[in-house]
C-alpha cells in the first residue's frame, strides 16, 4: 500500500544531528499517523556528506523498511536533494523539514491537518527566529523574503522556513520542472491553487554549523530574482529610459542656459564626475544582471543533470 505521508530530509554532514532527528521524528510518527490508517515513509537525501552521516542513515533504514535513503554521488545543494527525495516519494502528502532540527518534528501534525483541509501548500512561519541566527543570517533572509513576495506576488511571511508541507500534485509538478536553480518555496507556489501558513516554533540548530555561507546565499538571492521574473531585466530598461530623458533635458537645459547667459563658463567639472560615476556605476550594475541571466541560460542549454544518484538505499 502506498503511504499515505512522506517526510523528506536533506542532509549534508549532519551526524550529531541524525539520532536525536529519529529519535524525535519516529516518536512523533509513532503518536500520529500509527498503522494503519497513515502510513507514512521517511525519505532522506545524503547530499555528499562527507562524515558519518551515510552510515547513520543506513543503519537506520536497516531496520526500519519505511526509510528511505537516496544517496548523491556528491554534494549538489540543499534543494537538489530535496529534489532527490521528492523524486521517492509516494505519499499524498509531503513534509520537509531540515535535519538539524531548528524545524521541530513536533509541528509536522499541524502541517499536514491543513493540507487535509484542502490546501496545496502550507509554509512554516518560524516564530521566535533565533538571534544566534547572526544578523548576517537574518538580514539576508529578510531579503530574501521581501523580493521573493515581490516576484512571485504571493504574500507569504517566511520563505526561508523549510517546514513546510506539499499536495502530492504540488510534487509532481515541481518534479516536471527541469530548471536546474529552483528555489523550492517560490516553485511551489506557482503551481498552488490554495496556499497558506502557520505559525511554527524555531530553535537553534542543535548541533553542527550552518551549511550556508555567504556566497551560498547571495546565490540563492540570485535564483530567486532571476527564476521567477523578467522584472530585474524590464527595471534596467526603465533606468536606461529615465537616464536618456535626464540627459536630455540637461542638454535642453544647457543650450538655454548658453542663450541666456552668453558669456557665462558652466563650473561642472565636479558634477560631472558625479554623474559620471553614478552612471558607470549603474551600467556595471546592468551589466552584472544580465551576465547573471545569460550564465544561467548556458546553465539550462548545457542540460546537465541537476543531481546524479549513486544509489537508493532500503530495507525489503
Ligand atoms: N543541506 C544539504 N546540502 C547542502 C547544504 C545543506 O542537504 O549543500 C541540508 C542540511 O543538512 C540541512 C538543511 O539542508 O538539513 C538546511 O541547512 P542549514 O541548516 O545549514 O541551513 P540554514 O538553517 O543555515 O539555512
Ligand atoms: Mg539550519
Amino acid at each position: 500500500m502506498d503511504p499515505y505521508l512522506s517526510i523528506v530530509i536533506p542532509i549534508y554532514n549532519e551526524e550529531e544531528n541524525i539520532p536525536a532527528l529519529w529519535g524525535r521524528l519516529s516518536g512523533v510518527m509513532a503518536e500520529h499517523f500509527a498503522e494503519p490508517g497513515k502510513p507514512w515513509e521517511v525519505i532522506f537525501t545524503d547530499d555528499g556528506s562527507r562524515d558519518r552521516s551515510l552510515a547513520l542513515l543506513m543503519e537506520i533504514a536497516r531496520t526500519e523498511p519505511r526509510v528511505k535513503v537516496v544517496e548523491f554521488n556528491r554534494n549538489y545543494g540543499q534543494h537538489s536533494a530535496i529534489f532527490g527525495a521528492f523524486a521517492e516519494v509516494r505519499g499524498r502528502v509531503v513534509v520537509t523539514l531540515d535535519a538539524d532540527l531548528q524545524n521541530p518534528p513536533e509541528e509536522i501534525p499541524k502541517l499536514v491537518a491543513k493540507v487535509e483541509e484542502g490546501y496545496d501548500v502550507v509554509g512554516g512561519w518560524r516564530q521566535g527566529r533565533q538571534q544566534n541566527d547572526s544578523f548576517l543570517r537574518t538580514i539576508p533572509s529578510k531579503l530574501v523574503n521581501a523580493v521573493t513576495r515581490k516576484t512571485t506576488g504571493v504574500k507569504l511571511h517566511d520563505y526561508g522556513c523549510m517546514l513546510r508541507a506539499y499536495s502530492r500534485e504540488v510534487v509532481n509538478a515541481m518534479l516536471l520542472c527541469k530548471e536546474r536553480s529552483s528555489f523550492i518555496p517560490a516553485l511551489a507556489n506557482s503551481f498552488a491553487k490554495r496556499i497558506t501558513e502557520v505559525p511554527v516554533a524555531h530553535a537553534e540548530r542543535a548541533a553542527g554549523t550552518s551549511k550556508y555561507g555567504f556566497w551560498k546565499l547571495i546565490n540563492l538571492q540570485f535564483d530567486l530574482l532571476t527564476s521567477f521574473s523578467l522584472l530585474p531585466l524590464q527595471m534596467l530598461s526603465v533606468f536606461g529610459f529615465l537616464t536618456a530623458l535626464l540627459g536630455f533635458a540637461l542638454f535642453v537645459g544647457l543650450v538655454v542656459y548658453r542663450f541666456l547667459h552668453p558669456e557665462g563658463t558652466v563650473d561642472g567639472v565636479f558634477s560631472l564626475f558625479a554623474l559620471l560615476f553614478f552612471f558607470v556605476g549603474g551600467q556595471f550594475i546592468a551589466f552584472g544582471l544580465l551576465g547573471e541571466y545569460i550564465g544561467r541560460i548556458y546553465q539550462e542549454v548545457r542540460d546537465r543533470p541537476r543531481y546524479m544518484v549513486k544509489k537508493v538505499h532500503q530495507a525489503e
